[in-house]
Order: C-alpha cells, then structure tokens, then sequence
C-alpha cells in the first residue's frame, strides 16, 4: 500500500519515524521546515560551544599566550599569507619557501596589523560560520588559567609567532 498527498494525489514515500511531505507540491512542509531550522539552531549552537572546548585544548597544549597569538594571527597575518601564496609562492623555490612566506606576513607594518585587528573585531571576523568571532576566542582563551605550555613541542622556537 502506498500512501498518496492528499492536495495533489502525488505518490509519497514514507520513511518512519520521519515526518512525511510532498515533494510535488509542499504539503506538510512546513513542520519539516521548522523541524529542520531547530536542528541546525541545535547543531550552530553545539558547534560553536565545541571550537570553544577546542581552543581551550588548544591553550592547555600551547599556554594562553601561545593560543592568543595563533587567535590574532588569524586575524591579522592569514590575509597577508594568503596573498603571498596567491600571488607569490609559484615563483619561491621550494626551500626558500617558509622563509619567503614569514618575510612577506612580517613585511606588513605594525600600523596595518593594528588596523586588521581593529577591523577584525568590528566585522566579528571568524574563520566560517561555525566559529564563534575571534576576537570572542580570544577573550574566552585569555581567561582561561593554563600560562604554561603545557605539551612538549621539539622545535618550539623555530615555529612562527609563538
Ligand atoms: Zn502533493
């Protein structure tokens, strides 16, 4: 026995538990719809709640200033290392590559860096839609109690913008 919409007579295909509409002319759509908005308010929510477990981890591992500045960073330096990428790195060789990259983030002047960060915050930057604005990452990490580093990282030094 197959079930029929009951505006159009269009053939239905049911799938228990799940609620039922019709492709053909929207019956019933609009509990599915509003089913639909409440789980991905659920799921936007939880998300968000996770990138902040995340960069807590993030701060346990690296220490609050360590993930402070990886935040910033995204902020303030990922435009800049993404255009030299863009435009420059084709013509880098290959081993010269990383240090080219940090010679053109670290050519862009402390007033522009100051300007992005300022920018940043006033557009509530974020990585993507999931993430919370960064600079609130930020805030949350910098009260967070772990100013150790907490994982031992061979090569720590020579990492950038640690
Ligand atoms: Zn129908």
């Amino acid at each position: 026995m197959s079930a029929t919409c009951p505006e159009c007579a269009q053939p239905l295909k049911p799938a228990p538990p799940y609620p039922v509409w019709c492709m053909s002319c929207d019956w019933n759509v609009l509990p599915v719809r509003g089913l639909m908005v409440l789980l991905e308010l659920l799921l936007y929510r939880s998300s968000q709640r996770a990138e902040y477990r995340a960069d807590e981890l993030g701060a346990r591992v690296a220490g609050v200033p360590g993930m402070v500045a990886l935040l910033d960073a995204l902020d303030t330096r990922a435009y800049s290392a993404a255009r030299f990428l863009e435009t420059s790195a084709h013509t880098v060789r290959p081993e010269e590559m990383w240090t080219a990259l940090r010679g053109a983030v670290d050519a862009v002047p402390g007033f522009e860096t100051e300007r992005r960060r300022r920018a940043a915050r006033l557009e509530k930057l974020r990585v993507d839609q999931t993430h919370p604005a960064t600079y609130l990452r930020m805030e949350w990490v910098a009260g967070l109690p772990y100013e150790e580093v907490g994982a031992d990282a061979p090569h720590r030094d020579s990492l950038p913008y640690l």
